[in-house]
């Protein structure tokens, strides 16, 4: 039980929302705010905003010394978030709201200077965590919407006047399930690919299994479409996805992807290591965690700056990110799938395939831009060729095919009734238990060892590959079939430089 006088309001460290106590005392002596708790640069500004908000919703400022401690003082804090709630705390001090009338509740949302309520970041964990502890929060109405329906529990005011008027029993204007108006969805690109019959393919192998994708070919070839058709076959995500993708989204003060559908990002080769993997005072989460359960798409690879690509292996091999700041650390989920594009020849230059007079040296040297370990993350090299001339008349008949999204998401609930995890999260000995291989496909895949000289980490990965397409097939074995059209994925000459 708080001590009397204290209102509850949450912080946002991450993907946590840490409880903060704000107590009010009035005191004797020259009227003066003094406010304890938060960084100095943010004290000022609060004060500001709250005293404003206070006498412009039309309630006595107190005459008196105002001493307000957020407690405890040593967390991250960024200052706008608590407003509301010391307006409340000073609001209650002075007698306007009756004693155990905020009791139950929490509160979180800045102020402006009538008193309307803005929107901050992280209202989807501190409403989970309100909730957990029994309270109901109390949160600007502008960001109900990006609660994706997790309103058990909320109450969504627009400035501090409703806010008082809510405490004291009048219901809210906004409630959760006010239609927010649905955003119409852009037409789907899948059926809009021209040809490239196996890149489909490998993409339809690559969301099966959740296995990395490198596209290689020249520009033109339509590698940014098909990755951007890649969420088209990914099944819904289930609720408890969804909230995870709208956490991240809300501690990053963004609106969350369209609800159940994995997110996407494709950030610019130019952004630094900060936008990719997370940063800044506040330590916001990166295009990686925004990615979390979707696909984070990496086109023109090479482009990247070598030193923001090497953070990607951390993410990759753990599926989270933490984020050291001065006083706290942070975590935050960044399990994604990488989809990658470049071309095959370097920076600037066009070349066709029957154009190209880059020597092998010049490809080389810029195909190990991306460096082996994180090429060696990536389960699928796929070659996107130039589309033939019968291709681009639309007559190969694969034009307006549909996204086998359903034979998609049946491959992936058989895998997860199996093994608990998809393929390409298989651990080397669980693959061996689950990758049973008939006796013509074991003879195959090791006459390739043999040949292309195989680590047992590469031939792990060709059995994973082989475990998906035969799961694609519903085959329990993996068959010849299966097991060489992994070894296809698994075939660029990286060594000599990948031509186009
Ligand atoms: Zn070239």
């Amino acid at each position: 039980m708080a001590p009397p006088g204290s209102v509850y309001t949450r912080a946002q460290v991450g993907m946590d929302a840490p409880l903060v106590t704000v107590e009010t005392h009035l005191q004797p002596g020259t009227p003066a705010f003094i406010l304890v708790g938060l960084p100095e640069s943010a004290l000022r500004e609060s004060r500001i905003r709250v005293k404003s908000a206070i006498q412009n919703s039309g309630y006595g400022y107190p005459d008196r010394r105002v001493v307000v401690n957020l407690a405890p003082a040593d967390l991250a804090k960024d200052g706008t978030r608590y407003d509301l709630a010391i307006a409340l705390g000073i609001l209650a001090a002075s007698g306007l709201l009756k004693a155990g009338l905020l009791d139950g509740f929490e509160f979180l949302g800045e102020l402006g200077l009538y008193g309307e309520l803005r929107e901050v970041r992280g209202v989807l964990s501190a409403a989970l965590a309100a909730s957990n502890a029994g309270r109901t929060i109390m949160v600007p109405a502008a960001s109900l919407i990006s609660l994706r329906g997790n309103t058990r529990n909320v109450i969504g005011v627009s400035s501090l006047r409703e806010a008082v008027d809510v405490i004291r029993g009048k219901p809210p204007a906004t409630t959760p399930d006010t239609p927010a108006g649905t955003v119409p969805e852009p037409p789907p690109v899948y059926p809009q690919i021209v040809g490239q019959q196996l890149a489909k393919r490998a993409l339809a192998v690559a969301a099966a299994g959740a296995h990395h994708l490198l596209m290689i070919g020249p520009p033109g070839a339509g590698k940014t479409m098909l990755a951007r058709a890649i969420p088209e076959l990914l099944p819904a995500l289930d609720v408890t996805e969804a909230v995870e993708v709208a956490a991240v989204y809300s501690a990053a003060g963004l609106p969350p992807p369209p609800a159940g559908r994995p997110p996407m990002r494709s950030p610019h080769h130019t952004a630094t290591a900060a936008a990719m993997i997370g940063g800044g005072p506040y330590a916001f989460p990166g295009e990686i965690s925004l990615s979390h359960r979707g696909i984070l798409f990496l086109d023109e690879m090479p482009h990247f700056a070598p030193a923001v690509l090497d953070h990607l292996r951390e993410p990759l091999q753990t599926g989270e990110i933490h984020l050291a700041r001065v006083r706290y650390r942070v975590r935050y989920p960044a399990s994604f799938q990488l989809v990658a594009a470049m071309n095959p020849c370097p920076v600037g230059r066009t070349c066709k395939r029957e154009t190209c007079r880059c020597s092998a040296q010049e490809r080389m040297r810029y195909q190990r831009r991306i460096s082996g370990p994180l090429l060696d993350r990536i389960d699928l090299h796929v070659r996107v060729p130039e589309l033939s001339g019968r291709e681009i008349a639309g007559r190969d008949g694969n034009a307006g095919a549909t996204a086998p999204r359903d034979a998609i998401g049946a491959c992936r609930r058989l895998q997860m009734a199996r093994q608990g995890v998809l393929n390409a999260a298989l651990e080397p000995e669980a693959l061996r238990r689950h990758a049973a291989l008939s006796p013509a496909a074991r003879t195959l895949l090791l006459a390739a060892v043999d040949r292309q000289h195989l680590s047992a980490r590469s031939y792990d990965k060709i059995l994973r590959l082989a475990r998906t397409v035969a799961d694609l097939a519903v085959s329990e074995t993996i068959e010849p079939v299966h097991a060489a059209e992994a070894l296809s994925y698994r075939s660029l000459d990286w060594e000599n430089g990948v031509t186009g």
